[in-house]
């Protein structure tokens, strides 16, 4: 029997809080409620970043009245703050200017500073080379950086930095990242049979990533980039849900159906509260090898006019070079291999208005206002 919205509200109404003052439904601290096919329903708390402790038995309550509802095959509801870089916090002064985005706090990861994901709305627009060498960029400022390839369909982080071998098991079942190009990096590529098909369902999706995050020594790290899977499905969005996102980064190409995509990519995560950090046009102009023309074989600036559109920053343009498929495919990143080079300059200039938007600084439009339903 399919599960109602309705049946989820009923159940989450015996859920008190603010000592019984009200009940979640009644709060306007619940996100929209999701539920897929196969009866599994996702949802989020909105709080303040401070109220991560109080919030974390009403969370727990919150899923297992829910978990309760016969024929509910799996939950899960996080919580979240809904402050982007320019969206005050529940009862926060409105400031004109913008706000840093806050860690994560409550069910974020220890050490961990800032956790962004790379995502794009469908694959083979250079997400994974983007995610890469977007690292490396940060890396190359001087900040600690972790990578970790969440690309459940095709894990591509060990190529892009010659990685091979298993990670060791330091204590229990806990893994130390490898390192390549002075980055930590884990990927789903070392934990599953690359030829192995798998059907990756919700709670699956939800218990890779958990490992991945939190059974990892990571130490600490100022930001962790997350190369997500492409798409705008049901795992993407259990993984959007499950990792605890400072916000996410769109990659598309310059054609109106990649854009599409990138404008479904934006969508999804506005529905789970993770605000965009930007959009990135990558395949931007091809630059030929041996004149050095650039010509826009895909059309050029798509990416730009529909980050306008939406109201997500823009964050840069990365052309179509011979030197970033050539040393992606060779496991040797151009950022790390030729950082005085005109690519790892690009990069570098998207990876510092990415971070700044973090911390606070307007890159470029403003960010959007999240809006729960
Ligand atoms: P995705 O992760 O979106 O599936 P990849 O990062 O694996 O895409 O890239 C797909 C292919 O495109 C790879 O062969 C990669 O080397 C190449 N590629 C990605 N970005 C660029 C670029 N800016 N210039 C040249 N080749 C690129």
């Amino acid at each position: 029997m399919a599960i109602t919205r309705d049946d989820v509200l009923s159940a989450l109404s015996t859920v008190a809080v603010d000592d019984g003052a009200t009940t979640l439904p009644g709060s306007g601290r619940l996100s929209q409620v999701v539920i897929d096919g196969g009866n599994r329903v996702m949802f989020s708390i909105s709080i303040d970043p401070s109220e991560a402790e109080r919030f974390e038995p009403v969370r727990r309550e919150a899923e297992g009245r829910v978990l309760a509802i016969p024929g509910v095959s799996s939950v899960l509801a996080s919580l979240t703050s809904e402050r982007g870089p320019n969206t005050p916090g529940p009862g926060a002064p409105r400031s004109p200017g913008p706000a840093p985005v806050p860690p994560r706090q409550g069910n974020s990861l220890p050490g961990v500073r800032h956790i962004v994901a790379v995502a794009s709305g469908k694959g083979g627009v250079g997400k994974s080379t983007t995610a890469c060498n977007l690292a490396l960029a940060l890396r190359a400022q001087g900040l600690k950086v972790g990578l970790l390839d969440a690309d459940i369909y095709g894990p591509s982080v060990p190529k892009l930095l010659g990685l091979s071998g298993k990670p060791r098991v330091i204590e229990g079942r806990v893994l130390e990242p490898m390192q390549a190009f002075g980055l930590k990096a884990m990927s789903i590529g070392f934990l599953i049979e690359p030829e192995s098909a798998m059907i990756w369902r919700g709670p699956m999706v939800q218990s890779a990533i958990t490992q991945m995050l939190r059974d990892v020594a990571w130490g600490d790290l100022d930001i962790l980039v997350v190369d997500m899977p492409p798409g705008t499905g049901d795992a993407q969005l259990t993984m959007a849900q499950a990792t605890p996102l400072s916000g996410a980064v769109i990659v598309s190409t310059p054609q109106d159906l990649a854009l599409i995509d990138a404008r479904r990519g934006v969508t999804m995560f506005r529905k789970v509260s993770v605000p965009i950090l930007g959009v990135i046009e990558n395949m931007a102009t091809f630059i030929c090898p041996h004149c050095g023309t650039a010509s826009a074989i895909f059309g050029h600036g798509g990416a730009r006019q529909e980050a306008e559109r939406l109201e997500v920053p823009f964050l840069g343009e990365i052309p179509l070079t011979m030197a970033i498929r050539e040393t992606s495919d060779a496991g040797r990143p151009v950022v790390a291999t030729d950082p005085d080079g005109p690519q790892a300059k690009i990069y570098r200039a998207i990876a510092d208005k990415l971070w700044a938007g973090l911390n606070g600084a307007p890159a470029g439009r403003a960010a959007p206002k999240i809006v729960i339903e």
